[in-house]
């Protein structure tokens, strides 16, 4: 599933080819997807990310507001073919959009005003006072915190456990039982995780590309995501998997306490 650090590159990406384009037409394929606003002759303004979501302003005051969930994925083709699974289409002069999405989990809706949000996005400068404050007194386990879109943004499955063992915290533990030292340390390690990863142009876990097809680089920075059994990067112990609220969890029993 994309997460910040693969939206955020789909975002960038996107920029450089459709903001300050015509759109020359527009088909939803998959009529699950619902109608579209009028978008022929239009203009996109601005792509921008606010956690998992992408935002696109188009001229005459519509937004667009994509989430990608599972497998959707966006991909510039320059040339007439039709990658598998396409729901959407929309061309530009240079070239045309498709919304690639086997498991048909992703969505897209007019919304107007733009979205702004209270909820700080892993990619800002989080709060770890803010943090500490939405976390106390709750039980849940901290990962799940982590994850929990309402409190921060645009981390899921993968990032969740790299940040936990970047940051030396079980997780396990009850959000409300973090330490202010130990919400510091976490948020460093978000920002550097993150920013990195975007860098990388996310994660290619399974099946994660980017717009022009290419794939991630993340995956070969991971520390412990997908690497049961394998020695921790920091101490050699061996890294173990664990499913918390049903998704799996990969720690470090050493070093995350
Ligand atoms: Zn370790």
């Amino acid at each position: 599933m994309p997460e910040l650090p693969e939206v955020e590159t789909l975002c960038r990406q996107l920029r450089e080819v459709i903001v300050g384009r015509r759109i020359l037409s527009s088909r939803v394929i998959d009529p699950k997807l619902g109608l579209l606003p009028p978008l022929v002759g239009k203009t996109v303004q601005s792509v921008v990310r606010h956690g998992k979501q992408m935002i696109w302003t188009i001229s005459g005051g519509t937004c667009l507001v994509f989430q990608l969930r599972m497998t959707g994925r966006f991909f510039w083709m320059e040339n007439d073919a039709m990658p598998p699974h396409a729901r959407l289409e929309i061309s530009f002069r240079a070239g045309r959009l498709i919304l690639s999405d086997p498991r048909r989990f992703a969505t897209v809706k007019p919304w107007s005003p733009p979205v702004s949000s209270p909820v700080p996005d892993g990619l800002e400068k989080l709060d770890p006072k803010r943090l500490a404050e939405a976390a106390r007194r709750r039980r849940l386990p901290v990962k799940s915190f982590l994850m929990d879109q309402k409190a921060v943004t645009g981390i899921g499955n993968i990032y969740a456990s790299e940040i936990l063992h970047g940051a030396g915290i079980d997780p396990s533990r009850p959000a409300g039982s973090l330490t202010p030292a130990e919400w510091k340390k976490m948020v460093a390690m978000a920002a550097r995780i993150l920013r990195k990863a975007v860098e990388c142009r996310g994660s290619s876990i399974s099946d994660w590309r980017d717009l022009f097809a290419g794939q991630g680089e993340y995956q070969l920075h991971l520390r412990v995501y997908g690497r049961k059994g394998e020695p921790c990067a920091k101490c050699r112990s061996k890294v173990r998997r664990i499913v918390i609220a049903g998704r799996s969890t990969f720690f470090c029993p050493k070093c995350q306490k």
